[in-house]
């Protein structure tokens, strides 16, 4: 299953290692016919090369939209070898068989994130480039299709090594091939859609580009990758890993959800600190300063945010780079960082620093994917948040200004918990998270038990709840979980509302003389 390689068509837009590549090939034997500017770079290595236009007997046309698009051309790359007929077609129209095809495409990625206009990026969508990628990787009995700079080497290898490429080698390189011409095709839907506002997921390619091959999935014994959708939106995605090891999928994960909900909190207004165990906060707060912020997200639950993850609002500063080096953390991530902060977080080793420039709208569209048996859900991001919602206040009591605050921050924290979800709060800072109940009242008691616990830890007569406020990411279907909140002692309840028995939970909250407001929109994360 060795086929010798004795004509390639090399057409790259990249020239990246291809002189080396091409002249190897050359010493090899092996004939080289190319497009223009790769015809032109080859020859002024001093390498011999036939133009295409030579071997189409047109001359490339229409500002290169018609190159290769030639039956000389994609005659020499389709024909089986094989196949007697096909042989007799060569023969009868003069086409030379190709044996190898080198393509990389016009860099359309890269010229949309420069924020190139439309009609730059339409020109920047290569057609031939494409067809030869597809062709080739279609043919790959005969032929090796190369379309990546990291795989000229494993080409070079087989033809000094065994006179030709191994079929083992032309099938992985044709997976690679069309994987390539899959994401390439993403990008150009997904940009059209940008371009004609079509914010809907149906809309959207799915799609990404390789980014990092991980060493394990959420469990050691399932394989990973992390994929970069191009998005613009500052993140894990995108941060500039400053030290550490490797982050893991669970990290990355982690450290995603911790991120994407301090950008919740508005720099200008105030400093916040999150803190994240298994995707879920176990400790949020406000505060003036990010040292102070992270102290209070962490007297919620310390013993969760041991080895948890981190994410602030503001640049790291040395006060709260000293007090987050005082447990151990996994990940810590901020828009930026000072350089003594920096060399603080550098007395430990394996902590991951991440930097990211800015904080990711949490107001921008967007995708979220989960997959399931035989499919992909895909839904727009959960982008509503309270500042925009028209709370009505259903009690007779009216929370006081001091509890409306807190109200506020208690529902943007619920937003990225786990449904079902219930949070505590108390001066700006969570005082207990139930998480990921399948009843919303379990919910409502583990978050007051460990609110309890973490009272008692730290030596309190009363716990934290006493005084609080609470929030609630989607109704109460019925009072209990309402009257286990205000067991627990908090004051004012913030929930979407639209329970048949909203009557019911409104009036179990008059009779504990609860102030209640209702944001009528909710915040299911499952
Ligand atoms: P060169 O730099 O050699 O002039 O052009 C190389 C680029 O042209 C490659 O990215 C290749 O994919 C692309 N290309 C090759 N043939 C065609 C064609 O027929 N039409 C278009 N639009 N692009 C082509």
């Amino acid at each position: 299953d060795i086929r010798p390689v004795t004509r390639a068509l090399i057409s790259v837009s990249d020239k990246t290692g291809l002189i080396p590549f091409a002249a190897a090939l050359s010493k090899a034997g092996v004939q080289l016919i190319s497009t223009g500017g790769t015809a032109k770079a080859l020859a002024e290595a001093g390498l011999s090369v036939m133009d295409v236009a030579e071997l189409t007997g047109f001359p490339e046309m229409m500002d290169g939209r018609v190159k290769t698009l030639h039956p000389r051309v994609h005659g020499g790359i389709l024909a089986v070898r094989a196949d007697a007929g096909h042989q007799a077609s060569l023969a009868e129209h003069a086409i030379l068989p190709i044996d190898l095809v080198v393509v990389n495409l016009y860099p359309f990625e890269a010229t949309i994130a420069k924020g190139a206009d439309f009609e730059t990026a339409i020109e920047n969508i290569d057609i031939g480039g494409p067809s030869m990628i597809r062709g080739a990787a279609k043919n790959h009995t005969d032929v090796a299709v190369v379309v990546d700079a990291a795989d000229y080497a494993a080409v070079t290898g087989e033809i000094e090594l065994h006179g030709g490429t191994t079929l083992a080698l032309r099938r992985r390189l044709a997976q690679t091939a069309y994987a390539r011409t899959a994401a390439y095709d993403a990008a150009i839907s997904n940009w059209f859609a940008g371009e004609l506002k079509l914010a809907a997921p149906a809309y959207r390619a799915v799609g990404g580009r390789l980014c990092e091959e991980l060493r394990y999935g959420e469990n050691p014994h399932q394989s990973a990758a992390f994929y970069a959708t191009g998005e613009a939106r500052p993140g894990v995605a995108s941060a500039r890993q400053v030290q550490g090891k490797q982050l893991s999928f669970n990290n990355i994960n982690d450290t995603n959800a911790a991120f994407e909900c301090v950008a919740e909190f508005d720099p200008a207004r105030t400093a916040a600190v999150v803190i994240v165990k298994h995707a879920n906060p176990c400790g949020v707060a406000e505060a003036a300063s990010l040292d102070d912020a992270y102290r209070k997200a962490l007297a919620c639950d310390p013993v969760s945010a041991f080895g948890g993850i981190i994410a602030v609002n503001r640049p790291l500063d040395a006060a709260a780079a000293r007090a987050m080096t005082e447990i151990f953390t996994e990940v810590i991530i901020a828009p930026d960082a000072s350089e003594e902060a920096i060399a603080l977080i550098a007395a430990k080793k394996n902590l991951r620093l991440l930097l990211t420039g800015g904080l990711p709208d949490p107001e921008a569209p967007g995708l979220d994917i989960r997959s399931v048996a035989g499919g992909l859900l895909v839904q727009g991001r959960d982008v509503a948040r309270v500042d925009a919602m028209d709370l009505k206040v259903v009690t007779r009591r009216a929370p006081s200004a001091r509890e409306l605050a807190d109200l506020r921050f208690a529902f943007r924290v619920a937003k990225h918990v786990k449904s079902n979800t219930i949070v505590y709060a108390r001066d700006l800072a969570t005082v207990g998270i139930g998480a990921g109940q399948m009843s919303r009242v379990d919910a409502a008691r583990i978050a007051a038990r460990k609110a309890q616990d973490a009272a008692e830890a730290a030596g309190l007569a009363d716990p934290l709840t006493k005084g609080s406020v609470v929030a609630s990411d989607a109704f109460f279907p019925f009072a209990d979980g309402l009257l286990v909140a205000a067991e627990a002692g908090a004051t004012a309840v913030i929930q979407p509302g639209g329970s048949m028995r909203d009557q019911e939970v409104i009036a179990a909250a008059d009779a504990a003389g609860l102030a209640m407001v209702f944001t009528g929109v909710r915040h299911f994360k499952h």
